[in-house]
């Protein structure tokens, strides 16, 4: 019978990966043989440009590089890296065997995080790998943290669209990109009809409720390139990238139908629910100098008109 013995801290180094990059053959081969028998999983780069090539597709936690190296030494790599930091902060220790001060002021003013001479002592490399663990940790950590909090920053709680906040940051760069692209554009407000009433008759947890799931047919009926944020309180924008006004109101008939024809299943026997829309947008490219309030303002007459037209309709009006 074979047994296989696996030391804890080995499998859970495992997922540790470090990019070691040296031109010098033998050096490579026994180093990574040492970070290996650490735990580590190792990935070799013999200069400075075939390390940014692995770094950019692959996901590497550490890096050790050597200073003089052809083609690219590891002084250019460290700024290059930190210069264009792309998805985790990859922590690196310079390598080498220049040991002048001046050499450790170079190499750590480059973007290196540590400085190690030749020949290396390995329980100190391995300290050293264990103090960028904890960094890269701390990095990681908070970057998670901080993609939640802007996450949260531009959600609507209750419905899960994107809120007022993200409309007004990011409508106006679309709108922007498309003037200076001459790319198309259009959106579409929608607003329920008697939602007062909803709530009046069936209480504002069931209205809270409808507003989930008119925000999910609103989700299920457009694009994957259209975004729906909610604009107020049962009132919807949905931004319609690279389609022109008339393709909008094509888009916004399908949402009215399909909100119509679907009963809310949530109360027993189902409930009624429309809508009202307006849809804005330009016939063809958007002109430069094109603004947020205008096009916003447009949606909202056409809002409008459609109450005063019987609501669960549609007006389309052109920006042009
Ligand atoms: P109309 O057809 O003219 O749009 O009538 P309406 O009743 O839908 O319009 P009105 O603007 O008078 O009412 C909107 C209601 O939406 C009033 C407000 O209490 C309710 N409301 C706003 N936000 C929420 C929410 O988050 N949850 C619930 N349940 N109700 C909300
Ligand atoms: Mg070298
Ligand atoms: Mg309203
Ligand atoms: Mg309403």
């Amino acid at each position: 019978m074979t047994e296989s013995v696996v030391s804890p801290s080995a499998a859970a180094q495992e997922a540790w990966r470090i990019l070691l990059v040296d031109d010098e053959p033998t050096q490579r081969l026994i180093m990574a043989r040492l970070l290996k028998r650490a735990g580590y999983s190792v990935e070799v780069a013999g200069n400075g440009k075939e390390a940014l090539a692995k770094i950019a597709a692959g996901d590497f936690h550490l890096m050790i590089t050597d200073w003089e190296m052809p083609e690219m030494d590891g002084i250019a790599l460290c700024r290059e890296l930190r210069a264009a930091p792309g998805k985790g902060y990859i922590y690196t220790i310079l390598l080498t065997a220049r040991d002048a001060i001046e050499h450790v002021v170079t190499g750590l003013q480059s973007g290196a995080d540590d400085y190690l001479t030749k020949p290396v002592i390995e329980p100190e490399l391995i300290a050293r790998l264990s103090t960028g663990r904890r960094i890269v940790t701390l990095e990681r950590s908070l970057r998670t943290a901080n993609e939640e909090t802007r996450r949260l920053s531009i959600t609507d709680p209750l419905t899960g669209a994107f809120n007022r906040r993200y409309l007004t940051e990011q409508l106006p760069h679309e709108i922007e990109r498309a003037a200076r692209y001459g790319r198309h554009l259009a959106t579409v407000m929608c607003d329920v009809d008697h939602f007062k009433r909803i709530n009046d008759t069936q209480g504002h947890l069931i209205g809270d409720e409808v507003l989930k799931w008119f925000c999910g047919q609103l989700h299920a009926g457009v694009r994957s390139s259209d975004w729906v944020a909610r604009y107020g309180g049962e009132e919807f924008l949905i931004v319609l990238p690279e389609t022109n006004v008339a393709n909008a109101a094509i888009a916004a008939e399908h949402l009215r139908t399909r909100v119509a024809a679907t009963p809310f299943p949530g109360v027993t026997g189902g409930l009624a629910v429309t809508a009202s829309f307006g849809v804005a947008g330009w016939q063809n490219n958007v002109p430069k100098g094109s603004t947020f309030d205008a096009l916003v303002a447009r949606c909202d007459e056409g809002v409008y008109a459609s109450k005063a037209a019987g609501r669960n309709c549609i007006t389309a009006r052109p920006m042009d």
